[in-house]
């Protein structure tokens, strides 16, 4: 019996990395559903972006307060869980504070863990405060009702527990009070427990290192099903961002060969296609479902923090139109899952659900809202697209359903007839100057 505490912690341990990695799994085979795309170019670029953008949070600091506020909580939560390694040692072996014959250093190290986590805690709490109090324009826009809004406190909630529970464990551990070392912050929480007697300080400690372990674990886990898996996947989502110019738009290469043909004079409009090449026109042209998008576009689906400085800066969305860059992403992603749960339910096979991300979660007149200004691609802190999948799904209306609006159509027809979108003669363009 007197293992049954590192029994019970191997296993909580075993549970809690293999339900993390059962739905990493299942996070890897949603994302890879999307179309494949050659980000294999410019390494060297991508891992510098990864670096200054998810690393060193460049594009966070555009807006100081949340910037900074940010960036405590990021660099408290990564340097607090150094700590992990010693509660799962300890977890494991039944020893008590393995590292402290570091002496000196073990104190520098659980000072810096103990300030970083007071820190962490007065930001979250900041956070909370704009969210809830000050109620921030972008976290109450229409999208972020229900699961999302609650999503947002969650994070904050788990985090100011974890963070209590820490200093409560360092405050109640009357041996680590009595090193009298590293308890910079949590020897002004000890005297809230002052008269109690050893044992019951024990308990309390003890019950506060359990549940500080266990809520990591179910914290690692609830990442799943939140906007906060942004903290492991914003990495990979900048080392793939776009590279191109924010204005440049793809071409889609069967249209370029097409067009290229045509404006040839040599080519024979009647010659056999080379062998291979039907393999090369796309079974649909743009995107209407979230399998018609590249993987690139879904892992940023996954990747959405939520935070609105996209919809923040849309100029669709603050002149009252119907389009929030964010709203693209989260439907996106909740269409996804939606797909992913339909192929666990069909032994791995996706069986048509009458439903698609075109109608069912954006609607057209979102799409055509937009005016492809790139602000929310400019504003995204983790390099997110969302124009780019505004754009796929305007191809698909124009190219598959002929659905552009008569405005745009009539323009088009403008352009093929006139070669400029107005409705005049080629030699009457310039009539407006004799005015
Ligand atoms: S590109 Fe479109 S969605 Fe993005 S900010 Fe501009 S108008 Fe809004
Ligand atoms: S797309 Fe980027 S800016 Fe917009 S909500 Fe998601 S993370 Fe924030």
């Amino acid at each position: 019996m007197q293992y049954l505490p590192n029994i019970i912690f191997a296993l909580a341990l075993i549970l809690g990395f293999g339900y993390f990695a059962k739905n990493v799994k299942k996070i890897i085979r949603n994302i890879k559903l999307g179309q494949d795309v050659d980000v294999s170019d410019n390494k060297s670029e991508r891992f510098k972006n990864m670096a200054r953008i998810a690393l060193g949070q460049s594009k966070m600091v555009r807006r100081p307060v949340s910037g900074v506020l940010h960036i405590v909580v990021y660099v408290g939560f990564i340097i607090i869980n150094i700590e992990l390694l010693e509660i799962i040692i300890d977890g494991l072996f039944g020893t008590h504070r393995i590292f402290s014959f570091l002496g000196s250093a073990y104190g520098f190290l659980i000072g810096t863990f103990e300030v970083l986590a007071f820190l962490v805690f007065i930001s979250v709490t900041i956070f909370w405060v704009r969210r809830n109090i000050i109620k921030l324009k972008r976290f109450w826009k229409s999208e972020m009702k229900g699961w999302p809004k609650n999503d947002g406190n969650f994070i904050l909630y788990f985090e100011m527990v974890l963070m209590s529970l820490f200093l409560i464990m360092n405050a109640t551990d009357v041996h680590f009070q009595a090193m009298n070392s590293g308890n910079v912050i949590s020897q002004y929480i000890a005297p809230l427990f002052s008269g109690l007697s050893e044992t019951t300080l024990d308990s309390i400690e003890r019950g506060a290192w359990w549940l500080h372990i266990l809520g990591i674990l179910v914290f690692l886990n609830y990442l799943y099903f939140s906007k906060h898996l942004h903290i492991l996947l914003a990495f990979p989502n900048t080392y793939y961002g776009k590279l191109k110019p924010k204005g440049q738009l793809n071409n889609l290469e069967a249209v370029t060969k097409e067009v290229k043909l045509m404006m040839d004079p040599n080519a024979d409009p009647f010659a056999a296609p080379e062998e291979g090449a039907e393999d090369e026109v796309p079974a649909k042209f743009g995107a209407s479902d979230v399998q018609d998008l590249n993987w690139v576009q879904l892992l940023s689906a996954y990747t959405c923090t939520e935070c609105g400085r996209c919809t923040s800066a849309c100029p669709a969305n603050l002149t009252g139109k119907k389009l929030s860059p964010r709203k693209i992403m989260m439907d996106t992603r909740d269409r996804l899952e939606e797909v992913g749960k339909n192929i666990d339910a069909n032994n791995g096979e996706f069986k048509d659900d009458g439903k698609q991300l075109l109608g069912d979660y954006i609607t057209h007149e979102e799409l055509w809202a937009c005016t492809t200004c790139n602000a929310c691609v400019e504003e995204c802190p983790v390099s997110i697209d969302p124009l780019s999948i505004i754009l796929e799904m305007r191809r698909y209306l124009v190219m598959e359903q002929s659905a552009a609006p008569t405005e745009l159509n009539t323009m088009m027809t403008n352009i093929e007839n006139n070669g400029a979108p107005w409705a005049y003669n080629q030699m009457d363009r310039l009539n407006w100057k004799d005015e």
